[in-house]
């Protein structure tokens, strides 16, 4: 169903629990077919999706601003594996038994689904993350009320085409159209909508706890980052400076998981700037559906002043922009000037306190810092409210096992970035998150536990 963005507060309320009778009444069928019922179901819809994959990813391409690159070879692609990947994991999945012999009893664990989830999703990914929500839940057997962002929700409307094809029966999942104050509060407080899972910003995180508290629901929050990465003297700098290149400015910087605070060793200091910078500038900015563009458009105009607000912010406070906005020339076709394009943007000489080094940007800009030893680079890049991800480049394995055991990050990625095993839990500490995504946390977090005692 769509929601123009005129509708008024209540209409929204009428659309959302439409919706949300939809789901309760598809639940008891769907949550009654068998695990390889519903995995069949997830597969079709996975190679229904990728048999329409550069549609997807031109339509995400435009509507997100990404490259056209990125739409085709992760973006979508992922979104057609997350149905894969649940569709297979919800058939190998065991619950736990313990004998107890010395009180002639058996227990034993039954999980069941939860009822219906409401599904709140951010623009940076939109269908890789709308998708790595549903396909558990619905795995699982839950139905849903699924709201993409309003930036971006061509590709869910998209998919909604597929799903009678796939065999999804009606009502299992429905996805709403609007604005998060307007959808989204009325997911998040609604009383038929026991469990909620929201991939955004912190703020809006803390308005979802706040509304959904009277109700006691479990929530899974996936929240951003300020992600830092620590790269030590004796790194291998041919794989870990464009390694952090990519991590930094990967789709525009805007990834939860982009690195933007870049601490390094004083002794290498000097070299890794140079050869940073030189990196970059390598890297070319453009029209999203150029082929050979490393970075598209940032999502809004709006967004784009925002992150220039930061990079003028830090030459107010006295930081040098090495390398970016307004030192280098961006070169962009007339026909695409009044895009929102920003140049891969380096910050040197910023103190810790700076802003720019202590919230999220979530925009082409990293800021580069020097550290001498090991025990100050771990207070320093703990020293944030958020604890998401964080990156360490060393070749000594001891210390490469200490400092990630000292990060407070819900991941450390060593020698390498953004390497995910699906089967692993994935999310944040801190303003970061609450609670785990991933294989065997996500078909915890949409099922319901209870343990069961038999007295033999
Ligand atoms: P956002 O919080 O503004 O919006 C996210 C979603 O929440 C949108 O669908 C929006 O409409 C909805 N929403 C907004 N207000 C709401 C409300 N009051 N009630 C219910 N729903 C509401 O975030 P964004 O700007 O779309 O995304 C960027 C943020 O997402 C960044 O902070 C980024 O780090 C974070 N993010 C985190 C992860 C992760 O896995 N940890 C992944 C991607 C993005």
């Amino acid at each position: 169903m769509t929601l123009p963005q005129e509708m008024c507060i209540a209409e929204y309320q009428t659309a959302v629990d439409a919706a949300v009778n939809a789901a309760k009444d598809a639940f008891p069928a769907w949550s009654a077919k068998s695990p390889l019922q519903r995995s069949q179901i997830l597969h079709k819809l996975a190679d229904l999706i990728e048999a329409h994959l550069e549609e997807f990813a031109q339509a995400e391409s435009k509507d997100q601003g990404k490259t056209i690159t990125a739409a085709r070879s992760m973006e979508i692609p992922r979104a057609v594996y997350n149905f894969h990947f649940f569709a297979s994991t919800i058939l190998h999945h065991t619950t736990e038994c313990a004998e107890m012999d010395h009180m002639g009893c058996t227990n034993f664990t039954t999980r069941t689904p939860v009822g219906v989830a409401g599904l709140i999703s951010p623009w940076n990914l939109p269908l890789y993350l709308l998708t790595w929500k549903i396909a558990p839940a619905i795995a699982t057997g839950n139905t849903v009320v699924a709201k993409p962002s309003e930036m971006t929700s061509v590709t869910a409307w998209m998919m909604c085409k597929l799903l009678e094809e796939a065999g999804v029966p009606p009502g299992v999942v429905n996805i709403v159209f609007g604005t998060g104050p307007r959808a989204g509060e009325a997911i998040v407080s609604h009383p038929d909508v026991p469990l909620i899972s929201f991939t955004g910003s912190t703020l809006t995180a803390q308005r979802i706890r706040e509304r959904s508290a009277p109700f006691c629901k479990k929530l899974s929050l996936e929240l951003g980052g300020k992600n830092p990465a620590i790269i030590f003297d004796d790194a291998n700098l041919d794989e870990c400076i464009p390694t952090t290149v990519r991590s930094s400015f990967t789709n525009q910087g805007e990834v939860c998981l982009c690195t933007s605070r870049i601490f390094v060793q004083k002794n290498i200091y000097n070299e890794f700037l140079e050869r940073f910078v030189e990196n970059i500038r390598k890297w070319k900015v453009g029209v999203p559906s150029d082929p050979t563009v490393n970075m598209g458009a940032v999502i809004s105009k709006e967004h784009l002043e925002k992150v220039k607000g930061y990079i003028n912010l830090a030459q107010n406070e006295g930081a040098k922009i090495l390398c970016g906005e307004g030192i280098d020339s961006l070169e962009i076709p007339d026909k695409n000037k009044m895009g929102y394009f920003l140049l891969p943007t380096v910050i040197t000489e910023v103190k810790d306190s700076s802003r720019c080094m202590q919230e999220e940007i979530f925009g082409p800009v990293t800021c580069i810092v020097p550290f001498e030893t090991e025990e100050e680079v771990i207070r320093r890049a703990n020293d944030v409210k958020y604890g998401l991800a964080a990156t360490v480049w060393s070749q000594d394995v001891g210390r490469v096992h200490r400092v990630a055991k000292k990060l407070h990050t819900g991941m450390v990625w060593t020698n390498c970035w953004l390497i995910r095993d699906l089967n692993l839990p994935f999310g944040g500490m801190k303003a970061s998150g609450i609670g785990r995504e991933g294989g065997k946390d996500s078909i915890e977090f949409f099922t319901e536990v209870k343990t069961i005692t038999i007295k033999h």
